[in-house]
């Protein structure tokens, strides 16, 4: 029902209820602010929630039971070839969702934030248009904008749109194709390859850099290259797709491996080539916020734009598109409207690709310290003489620290192995507590743990790692 104009103006709005705009409303909220909350889809969470962070996790877990069950056999334990009920799966996967999102409506009800639905667009610098929705017109003191990102696509003279998946559409889980095409190696490229290769697809990547994860440090790469080699029909880097249509039974593409033309035909394509910022269509043009060159918004260190009323925060507001750092600016910029001195500053952001092995790095990458001249000390501690990874039999890891070299302050950490994500943490802490190498070194880690390879790569730094090889 539309009930048209709200007649109050609302100190806060909120557009968009992902990680960045639910958090924001949720702080907003606990700081006393009045707080409404403004979402197009059915149930808020964002893409991370819907079609992102949450169900691709949920996958990657039945992914890995799945790899772990059939490798099982090598210590004497075999369950036969499991059977996937794809309608169960998906059923499963969807109530994660749901019940997640059930969660974030408590979360939003439970400080009588306003939240409404509808499609949400700048009349000007103080009212909104809403389409789609329960009123027609929102008036904002404050706005924070969070209206994420969306999937790049292709050219359509290289694949025409109805010849392939964006993320939203693997995740969906309608088919386990024969043979899957994943455009792009990074992030999503490799969780959502790894999962269709484990529930049965023959998956071929082609990746237009060097490198998967071209930001990903090429150490910590090279074990989960590995691992795919083995999962993958084939991995291509320094490919691009040429072209490709849809015939019979699937999409032929054609692209170039060596210097030398491929054609090949398969049952599905995914296309995972980043993501752009939903900056466009929104009616930014009618208030003062400023887009750079890539259609993220200009925001200053409080995530305040151009236009004093107006905050933005999460993938619209820049880069690294990722759901921590959505929340923690949401944070910022309610403080900031709460006229609180805040700034987003945080010395390291996690990012983690949710592989098996999963990579995991925080701070100043050696790549970027090395381009930039920085007197570094690098020390790492291969994952193979650690018990725990021994004794799990993943000895694929590897933990790599960056220190400055006159301060041994830690300055970056890298981690790849099995749960990398969740080691990642200490690491995070340790940089923000501007920790130096005997910090790290020093603290009694539980054994046997694979957290024991952060103590251990600290104390090789100066070649008193017990388990290092001198
Ligand atoms: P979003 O989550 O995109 O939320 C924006 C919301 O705004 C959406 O719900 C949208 O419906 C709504 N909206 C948009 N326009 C309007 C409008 N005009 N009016 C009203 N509402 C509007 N990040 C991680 O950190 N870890 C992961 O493991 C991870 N996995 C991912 C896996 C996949 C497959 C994908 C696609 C992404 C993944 N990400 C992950 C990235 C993460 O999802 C995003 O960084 C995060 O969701 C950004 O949060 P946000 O709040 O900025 O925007
Ligand atoms: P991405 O930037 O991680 O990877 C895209 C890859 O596609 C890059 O390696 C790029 O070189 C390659 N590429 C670009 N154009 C190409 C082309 N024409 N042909 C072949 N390769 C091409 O982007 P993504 O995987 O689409 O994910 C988008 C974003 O979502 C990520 O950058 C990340 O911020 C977020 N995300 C995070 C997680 C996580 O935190 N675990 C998981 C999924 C997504």
């Amino acid at each position: 029902m539309v009930v048209g104009e709200l007649s109050q103006e609302v100190e806060l709005l909120v557009i968009g209820g992902g990680p960045g705009g639910y958090v924001a409303a949720a702080h907003a909220a606990d700081l006393g602010i009045s707080t409404a909350l403004i979402e197009s889809a059915e149930i808020a969470g964002g893409v991370c929630l819907r079609e992102g962070c949450i169900p691709s996790k949920a996958l990657l877990h039945v992914a890995k039971i799945i790899h772990e069950a059939t490798h099982a056999e090598a210590f004497g334990v075999s369950f036969g070839a499991p059977r996937i009920d794809l309608d169960k799966l998906r059923n499963w996967k969807n109530g994660v969702i749901r019940r997640l999102g059930t969660g974030v409506g408590g979360i939003l009800k439970s400080r009588q934030i306003d939240h409404f639905t509808g499609r949400a667009s700048f009349e000007d610098s103080r009212t909104v248009r809403v389409e789609g929705g329960d009123v027609s017109r929102i008036k904002f003191k404050h706005c924070i904008l969070a209206t994420g990102s969306r999937a790049k696509t292709l050219p359509e003279k290289v694949l025409p749109r109805d010849c392939y998946w964006d993320a939203a559409e693997a995740l969906a889980l309608k088919q386990i194709p024969k043979r899957l095409l994943v455009v792009g190696g990074g992030y999503i490229g490799l969780e959502l390859g790894q999962v269709y290769a484990t529930l049965g697809s023959q998956v071929t990547v082609v990746e237009a850099l060097d490198q998967l994860v071209p930001g990903g440090d090429a150490d910590l790469i090279k074990p989960l290259a590995a691992r795919l080699a083995k999962q993958f029909e084939a991995i291509h880097t320094g490919t691009s797709l040429k072209g490709g249509r849809r015939i019979s039974g699937g999409v032929e593409v054609v692209f170039s491996v060596g210097g030398k033309e491929r054609t090949e035909v398969f049952e599905n394509v995914l296309v995972s080539i980043g993501r752009r910022p939903n900056s466009d269509g929104i009616g930014l043009e009618n208030t003062k916020v400023a887009i750079n060159e890539q259609g993220f918004v200009r925001v200053n260190a409080q995530r305040r734009t151009d236009d004093p009323r107006i905050y933005a925060i999460g993938d619209v507001a820049g880069e690294p598109m990722l759901a921590h750092k959505a929340s923690k600016e949401g944070k910022v910029a309610a403080e900031a409207i709460d006229g609180r001195p805040t700034v987003y500053d945080p010395a390291a952001i996690p990012a983690v690709v949710y592989t098996d092995p999963e990579v995991a790095w925080c701070g100043l990458q050696e790549r970027t310290a090395r381009q930039q001249n920085l007197d570094i000390k690098v020390s790492t501690f291969p994952w193979v003489a650690s018990g725990r990874a021994v004794a799990m039999s993943r000895t694929d890891g590897l933990t790599k620290l960056i220190f400055d070299a006159k301060t041994h302050r830690l300055l970056g950490v890298g981690i790849v192995g099995a749960h990398a994500g969740d080691l990642i943490g200490e690491a995070v802490l340790a940089i923000e507590m501007a920790a130096v190498a005997d910090d790290l070194g020093m603290t009694v880690h539980p054994h046997p743990a694979t957290s024991e390879t952060l103590g251990e790569a600290a104390e090789a730094a100066f070649g008193r790692a017990v388990h290092a090889g001198h």
